[in-house]
């Protein structure tokens, strides 16, 4: 059988598609040309999030961190996993502008620095080489991602900038090293200043997309900071003092990191407000004792105005924030996450 797939963007653009059974939403549409943003394809990053709105379908197995029940409730779905029963309506969180009409063609960049700026997270700094159309001209918005792509031993995985758009073809990125994790193995032990690597074109929709007037909270575990400095930055280039609150996780304080950018931020920013949560600190740790889960929980209950919460790290964290933001009345249309699966 054989359906129609109809996806409306964030910005009201419609496409459409057929779609048969035994494909996934994601597969047909980049066989009809259109090339939604996905990053694993399998079930496990969350990047091709869409909410189908109306019809019937039925999912492949996918990480359960990635859509809690309440999510699947609404109709939220991963596209790489979906497969159509009926016709289907589906929204995505994301502008028309982010669907390519083709296969994209990775750059190539080299390492020009790499360093361990706290327990188990390095600083990646990558200049790409330029090209004949574009020099080194890369277009991407904050708090969207990359995939990195070790191309002589297959790998690729997906990281967040963590700084803002410039003219001189500089990607930063803030890594956490992951026991026996791939990617993370080949920064510790074979990556040198000088080695290239395959970039993508930027994709994702996190980040603060809209002028709203309510106040900012950022919560961020361990390197999901990335996206939130290159906002932040951003904020600072454009002259915008909004209410923000920032609550960034660590499990130790040998693991805090990037303290004199956030000073820097802070002095720029007025109104912006940084609390390190150090889950298990030692006894003379002064500040915040706890996740930024229970910091978020005790702000949310000590303010007036709701803020837009915006969530970005490890899939569970992300999901007991949202929990918590949803209990504190935060709508969930003001919930905004990026999971580092
Ligand atoms: C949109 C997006 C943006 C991201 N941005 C960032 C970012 O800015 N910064 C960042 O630090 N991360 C980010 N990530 C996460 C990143 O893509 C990688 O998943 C992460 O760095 C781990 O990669 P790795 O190759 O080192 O580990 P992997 O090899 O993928 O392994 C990950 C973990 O799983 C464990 N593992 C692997 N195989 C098995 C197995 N068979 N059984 C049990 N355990 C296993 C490993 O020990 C390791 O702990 C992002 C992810 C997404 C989807």
């Amino acid at each position: 059988m054989s359906y129609v797939i109809t996806l409306t963007t964030l910005d009201g653009k419609q496409i459409d598609f057929t779609c048969k059974s035994e494909q996934t939403l994601q597969d047909a549409a980049e066989a009809a040309g259109f090339f939604l943003p996905a990053v694993c394809k399998a079930g496990s990053c969350g990047t091709c999030l869409g909410r189908c709105t109306q019809g019937d379908y039925h999912l492949d197995n996918y990480n359960p961190s990635l859509l809690s029940e309440n999510a699947r409730e609404h109709g939220d779905v991963l596209l790489c996993c979906t497969h159509p029963d009926s016709d289907l309506q589906l929204t995505a969180p994301y502008k028309a502008s982010q669907i390519r009409s083709g296969k994209d063609t990775p750059r190539t960049a080299e390492i020009v620095s790499i360093e361990l700026i706290a327990e188990r997270t390095m600083r990646l700094v990558l200049q790409l080489l330029p090209d004949q159309q574009r020099g080194v001209t890369f277009e991407f918005e904050s708090g969207q991602f990359v995939e990195l792509d070790v191309f002589e031993l297959n790998l690729k995985r997906a990281y967040s900038m963590s700084n803002t758009p410039n003219l001189e073809g500089r990607l930063e990125f803030l890594i956490r090293l992951q026991p026996q994790g791939k990617f993370s193995t080949y920064l510790q032990h074979t990556a040198q200043i000088g080695y290239r690597l395959k970039v993508s074109a930027a994709s994702g929709n996190f980040g603060v997309q809209e002028q709203s007037l309510s106040p900012r909270c950022f919560v961020a575990g361990g390197t999901g900071l990335a996206p939130f400095l290159s906002i932040l930055q951003r904020m600072v280039d454009r002259g915008e003092d909004h209410p923000t609150q920032l609550f960034l996780g660590v499990n130790n304080e040998q693991e805090i990191f990037c303290q004199q950018e956030l000073a820097t931020l802070k002095q720029a920013i007025p109104h912006l407000q940084v609390e390190i949560c150090v889950w298990q600190p030692s006894d003379t740790w002064t500040g915040f004792r706890g996740t930024p889960v229970d910091a978020l929980r005790a702000y949310l209950a000590s303010i007036e105005l709701l803020p837009d919460v915006f969530l970005c790290g490890p899939p569970l964290l992300v999901e007991a924030a949202t929990q918590v933001a949803i209990d504190a009345g935060v709508n969930s249309e003001r919930i905004f996450c990026e999971r580092f699966a």
